[in-house]
């Protein structure tokens, strides 16, 4: 029998509140008609404004403090919820943290580089390291790293989105609370939906409900990969990968489907679609609850939209992780439609 046993022995620091609710979209689920919409509130994960990340970082904590670590680098695009949970984790366990930001995203919001995570980051006391899309970022991080090292720190690094066999191990247990969440509440869900960008949120789920012998389906919406295929490849490595450390242990045979919908990306990475805009308006007067431009909202977008093409039964329980990000709210009212 597939099993997660083997889980409980591997380093984790608790970083979060858990479980996250497992909550209905009730005016949401009645203005469209459709599917019971649950909402697996990962937005509420406890540590600094929230969002997927906190779970990843149980691992990679854990593992950087076995390491005997005292310093972190992570790297993100500027406006990144990863660096902001990664700062507010470093803060919480008492380590050095510093964060490279790349400037990925075209924008003409005036705080851009200042409000958002950029402001939660600099109260969390880490050191930021702002690069241009065209720089250099591997020979910029080894001149730091080489730069911390001489000056008698012990770093450890964290890749961008902590999407790693170790930081997809929280979406592997989140898996299991998903699980057990559905089985308390009832809940017959044949579906989840959730924003996917550096894969390890989506490649945990899926080899997480392997090791659960569910046939819960599992749909990334890309909102980082021009080309979804590089997604696609992203999350089938890292579902190797964990196949590979822990294929053994947990006793299954296959990493999961991975299943990739590229319809909600729109013009790129971090550019809302109108249908965004739309979701983020509807949801935030509807049930009082913060969706963002970048990530969430797209997912959320297309949860709306293919319950409106009938891609799901009326009959069905669905659910839409809510990943965080609305930290990044305050410097898309623009786009939002605000002065
Ligand atoms: C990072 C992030 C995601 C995507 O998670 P991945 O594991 O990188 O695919 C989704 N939503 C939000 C708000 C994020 O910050």
């Amino acid at each position: 029998m597939p099993n997660l046993d083997w889980l409980t022995d591997i380093p984790r620091t608790t970083l979060g509140h858990w479980p996250t609710p497992l909550e209905p979209l009730p005016n949401l689920s009645r203005e469209l008609g459709g599917p019971t919409i649950w909402l697996k509130r990962d937005d509420c994960s406890g540590l600094a404004t929230g969002g997927n990340k906190t779970r990843k970082l149980e691992y990679l904590i854990g593992a950087a403090v076995a390491d005997r670590a005292d310093t972190i680098i992570t790297f993100g695009a500027v406006q990144s919820n990863h660096a902001r949970q990664t700062a507010a984790a470093a803060a919480k366990v008492g380590l050095d943290c510093h964060l490279i930001l790349i400037r990925l995203v075209a924008h003409s919001s005036p705080n851009y580089e200042s409000g958002g995570n950029i402001l939660l980051d600099s109260l969390f006391g880490a050191q930021l390291h702002f690069l241009d899309a065209h720089e250099d970022v591997k020979a910029y991080t080894k001149n730091l790293l080489a730069r911390l090292t001489a000056s008698g720190k012990k770093v450890y690094s964290i890749p961008t989105g902590g999407s790693n066999h170790i930081g997809a191990l929280g979406y592997v247990q989140c898996a299991e609370e998903i699980i057990e969440q559905c089985e308390a509440q009832k809940i017959c869900a044949n579906t989840i939906i959730h924003a996917s960008s550096s894969a390890g949120t989506q490649a945990g789920l899926l080899f997480g409900l392997s090791c659960l012998n569910s046939q819960i389906r599992v749909i990334g919406i890309n909102v980082y990969h021009s080309d979804p295929s590089s997604l696609h490849k992203a999350v089938a490595a890292l579902g190797s990968t964990l196949m590979e450390r822990y294929g053994d242990l947990a006793e299954v045979k296959s990493p999961g489907q991975v299943e990739i919908n590229h319809a909600y990306f729109g013009e790129g990475y971090g550019q809302p679609t109108q249908e965004t805009i739309q979701a983020i308006h509807t949801v935030a007067e509807s049930e009082g609850i913060l969706f963002d431009p970048v990530y969430s909202g797209k997912a959320l977008a297309a949860t709306i939209d293919q319950i409106n093409i009938g891609n799901f039964a009326d009959e069905q329980d669905i659910i839409l992780i809510h990943t965080g990000g609305a930290a990044v709210l305050n410097v898309y009212h623009q786009n939002l439609g605000y002065k």
